[in-house]
């Protein structure tokens, strides 16, 4: 009994490992897993922003919800508490627009530039935004820096002691993707962003001329979109005014369109600000823990895998993506996983590229069972 113990303890592989590692000892029979960059190993990500298409219960301000609603866009809008003038506006953020489906983020009480202000002023100007979010029950996570302007540290460390979790800003020289191929890290309260401008309304702000971040309609966007998905990177794009035929308008109506069929005809992945951060939060700090159980003649039976991210679950609660390619002991087998009290649920690995499996379960510790048929 002893040695038999001795044999089954030798052949069970139990390891723990991180988002940048791949778990495989000997990858001809093990299961090799490893973390997909994005949901469901899409190529790259993209995110839809709006700031100040609404709030203001005018006509116009319709264009944009009505938009999100027939084409079921995960989008973010800001929340700048101090437009928000009545009940009315409350109500509509709480409830309509929240039942489309749209986060939203915190751009302020007073939409000032921080850089302006002290570290205690612009983290008090952050926490009277957040508190009034709060009182309607929208619990923001990412900060929208008004004006782009948060280019200061002290700006970018009230941010984070605010309780933020990630801050977007506006560089006009620097790239637009976010964690391209060849970067590891996220720099989270400098996040960039590609502004969506038409050429007339750019045309009327000296500030706007110069850069190398603005886009003026769809087929500009286009180039971006390609390069993003080169780069297996995350694009933030942020619209204002969108509708009036003033001189407010910032973009046409026509263009948003098409952008949004230019970014779904791409095999990337749409998402919510909030969401990508909380993903890339959660993949950032999720560990993965692998077991190999085997027979007393060392052929693998079973394999007992977790992930946990050791964040709280209200908060952190996407699924993360896996990829797993067979042991040789298992090819030309079908391989089918499922929770550990739940031997019954449906199949949960759907196929990848070059033969890889995906499976995407939550960072929240429970177990799950991989085995061959
Ligand atoms: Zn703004």
């Amino acid at each position: 009994m002893k040695l038999l113990c001795a044999v089954i303890f030798a052949y069970c592989l139990s390891s723990c490992v991180t988002a940048t590692q791949v778990a495989s000892v000997s990858p001809s029979d093990t299961l090799t897993v490893s973390f997909a960059k994005w949901h469901k190993n899409s190529s790259a990500a993209v995110s839809m922003t709006f700031d100040h298409t609404w709030g203001r219960m005018v006509e116009w301000e319709r264009t944009v919800p009505k938009i999100v609603a027939d084409s079921v866009l995960p989008v973010d809008f800001d929340y700048t508490s101090g437009y928000i003038y009545d009940n009315n506006q409350h109500l509509l953020a709480r409830d309509t627009l929240q039942k489309l489906g749209i986060a939203f983020f915190a751009h302020g009480h007073r939409h000032i530039n921080n850089d302006t202000l002290s570290y205690e002023q612009a983290k008090a100007n952050f926490l009277e935004c957040r508190d009034s979010m709060r009182s309607i029950g929208i619990n923001p996570l990412v900060y929208a820096y008004p004006g782009g302007y948060g280019y200061k540290t002290s700006t970018q460390r009230a941010a984070e002691d605010a309780g933020f979790l990630a801050a977007r800003m506006f560089d006009p020289l620097e790239s637009p993707h976010v964690l391209p191929n060849a970067v590891q890290t996220v720099d989270w309260y400098r996040l960039p962003t590609l502004m969506m401008f038409r050429k007339e309304f750019q045309d009327l702000h000296d500030f706007l001329r110069v850069n190398r971040t603005i886009v003026n309609n769809t087929a500009q966007l286009v180039p971006h979109l390609r390069e993003n998905t080169r780069l297996g990177a995350w694009l933030i794009l942020t619209y204002h005014m969108i509708g009036p035929t003033d001189n407010e308008n910032t973009y046409e109506v026509r263009d948003l369109l098409a952008d949004i069929g230019a970014i779904r005809s791409q095999r990337t992945w749409l998402v919510r600000m909030q969401d990508a951060v909380v993903y890339l939060r959660e993949k950032e700090a999720a560990r993965l823990s692998i077991e190999h159980r085997r027979n007393a003649s060392g052929r693998l039976e079973k394999v007992i895998l977790s992930l946990n991210d050791g964040l709280p679950d209200d908060v952190y609660s996407l699924p993360l993506t896996l990829l797993m390619t067979s042991p040789v002991q298992w090819k030309g087998k079908t391989l089918r996983a499922y929770p550990i009290n739940n031997p019954n649920s449906p199949q949960m690995l759907v196929p990848a590229e070059d033969g890889a499996l995906m499976l995407t379960i939550p960072p929240d510790g429970k177990q799950y069972v991989v085995i061959a048929e």
